[in-house]
């Protein structure tokens, strides 16, 4: 099989870049190495920023978001025992994110892809990137005991984390920056109505909690755990009545609880791989980089690298020039740092670490109580939580 853009991966990054390129008329294959219903049942990200959903519209996948995702103008500090309004859309000039389920994003696109018949293979064995360093890249893969291969123009390892592409170039041509961080979050999602219209991110003695959603009845939570926590020690009470402890007592009061029907452990990490170009393939979204969930950027950055490298083939195929895929790690690179910047100070700020000093405790009270009374410093805080201009 022959097409331009061959890539690995069936996340948001590779079905956005597919659906875009496809739109465009440039011809792709998608492969990933697991089922549709298994990515569809990966439960992550839940809040976009604008850009992200301005993507979503050029890729004809942005109805049901419009109809169906939840338009945020602000969201809630608690520390201290109070709520700490920080109002994103008076202090950002106007802008919103909205909450709509990674999940839901996944199926959109998946969807807009089987209308336009686009293809995709499921359930790739083995696949490999191979020359990618000459002129005729290609992809290998395994399907139902047989071999394939796939020509290519270009590859887009769009293969998240654990995937091939990165680990598929030489060791001395990538340099990785990591921070691994000292706790977990345990997640649960349960069909209860939010505790409150907006998200709420809560500094606690006891550590972390963030309240969030995905729709009026369905509620994602979130609390800060030690990584050597195991989940079947939390059933749903021990859970509740823990996020209840860490909430102030106007929203514990007010909190609806139910069984949960997904319940997981995530760790924390900051990673980024430099550069995101080899040659003729592509890194995009966590194939190249990883945030902790705090600052909400990990399903953004993704679409933004796309947006870059987008925009960077379709100069390549319509006005036959190189300047945008050139360019395309270093301008994705610039905004990556300062999402892994931003997630990082956010996480810094919300959590507790186990070897906090009463020094570090002080500074960390005296910032939040900064940035909630500074104008300057609440501008910059919403200014980066709705998404830096592309
Ligand atoms: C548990 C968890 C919770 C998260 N919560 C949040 C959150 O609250 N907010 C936020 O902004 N971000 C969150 N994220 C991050 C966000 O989900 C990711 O940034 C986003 O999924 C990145 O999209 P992607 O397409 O680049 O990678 P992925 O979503 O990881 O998709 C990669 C795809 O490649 C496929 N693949 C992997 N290896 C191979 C292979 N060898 N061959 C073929 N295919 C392969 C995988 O099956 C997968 O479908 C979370 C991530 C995790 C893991």
């Amino acid at each position: 099989m022959r097409t331009q853009i061959a890539i690995i991966g069936s996340g948001p990054s590779g079905l956005l870049l597919g659906q875009l390129l496809t739109e465009a008329g440039i011809d792709n294959v998608i492969l990933d190495r697991v089922g549709k219903d298994y990515i569809l049942g990966r439960v992550r990200a839940g809040v976009l920023e604008e850009g992200t959903v301005g993507l979503l519209d050029e890729a004809k996948a942005g109805a049901r978001l419009h109809a169906e995702g939840l338009p945020h103008d602000g969201f809630s500090l608690a520390f201290d025992g109070r709520d700490h309004r920080i109002d994103l859309h008076g202090l950002s000039g106007g802008k919103r994110v909205t909450v709509y389920g990674q999940t839901e994003v996944t199926r959109d696109l998946m969807e807009r892809r089987e209308i336009s018949g686009a293809p995709t293979v499921y359930e790739a064995a083995n696949v490999q990137p191979h020359d990618f360093d000459g002129h005729s890249p290609y992809v290998s893969y395994e399907k139902d005991g047989v071999t394939h291969r796939i020509d290519c123009d270009f590859i887009a390892g769009c293969d998240g984390f654990h995937g091939v592409s990165r680990k598929a170039v030489p060791q001395k041509s990538i340099r990785t920056f990591e921070k691994v961080y000292p706790f977990g979050w345990l997640g649960i999602l349960a069909d209860v109505p939010p505790v409150n219209h907006e998200l709420i991110y809560a500094n606690h003695p006891r550590g972390f909690a963030l309240c969030s959603m995905r729709s009026a009845s369905r509620s994602r939570y979130y609390i800060q755990c030690s990584l050597d926590e195991k989940i079947e020690d939390w059933s749903d009470e021990r859970f509740w009545d823990e996020l209840r402890r860490r909430l102030p007592v106007h929203h514990a009061e007010a909190l609806s609880t139910g069984p949960s029907f997904e319940k997981s452990i995530a760790p924390l990490r900051s990673f980024v791989a430099e550069p995101m170009r080899f040659g003729r393939l592509f890194l995009v979204g966590d194939a190249a980089h990883i945030v902790p969930p705090t600052g909400a950027k990990g399903l953004n950055l993704a679409a933004s690298d796309v947006h870059y490298l987008f925009s960077g083939l379709v100069e390549h195929y319509q006005d036959h020039s190189n300047t945008g895929i050139d360019a395309y790690s270093a301008r994705a690179l610039a905004r990556v740092w300062k999402a892994v910047r931003f997630s990082w100070w956010m996480t810094t700020m919300m959590h507790r670490f186990p070897d906090t000093s009463d020094f570090d405790q002080k500074i960390q009270e005296a910032e939040l109580d900064y940035l909630v009374h500074s104008r300057a410093a609440s501008t910059a805080l919403a200014e980066n939580y709705v998404g830096l201009a592309y």
